[in-house]
């Protein structure tokens, strides 16, 4: 099977299938998370809660395919538990993980 990276250009129907799709239009796991590695604009990483500047106006990764993103980033892959049902839920499933493994 193809794995399905998070932050497509496109979301994929699924139906059927075992992969999970990222969402059209959600960006959580690109503004939840804190990132302590350098992202493009980014030098320092970001915070958690904040919004990566890479995200465009349609919250779609600018680095996806390039060697600037981070591997962090790469690491995150869309499933039913991260990404929940919507946006409000990965935010929430999110956060609470971070705070759960902050050092
Ligand atoms: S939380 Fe899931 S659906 Fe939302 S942007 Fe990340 S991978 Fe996509
Ligand atoms: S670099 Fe791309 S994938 Fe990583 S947090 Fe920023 S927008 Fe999301």
């Amino acid at each position: 099977m193809i794995p399905i990276d998070a932050h497509l250009v496109a979301a994929v129907p699924v139906v059927g299938l075992a992969a999970f799709a990222c969402r059209t239009g959600c960006g959580a796991c690109c503004t939840a998370p804190s990132i302590t590695s350098p992202i493009p604009g980014m030098p320092d990483g970001k915070p958690a809660g904040v919004a990566c500047v890479q995200l465009d106006e349609y919250l779609r990764c600018r680095l996806f395919g390039h060697p600037e993103r981070p591997a962090f980033c790469a690491s995150l892959q869309p499933s039913a538990e991260m990404c929940g049902s919507n946006r409000q839920a990965a935010m929430a499933g999110l956060l609470a993980l971070e705070l759960a493994t902050r050092p």
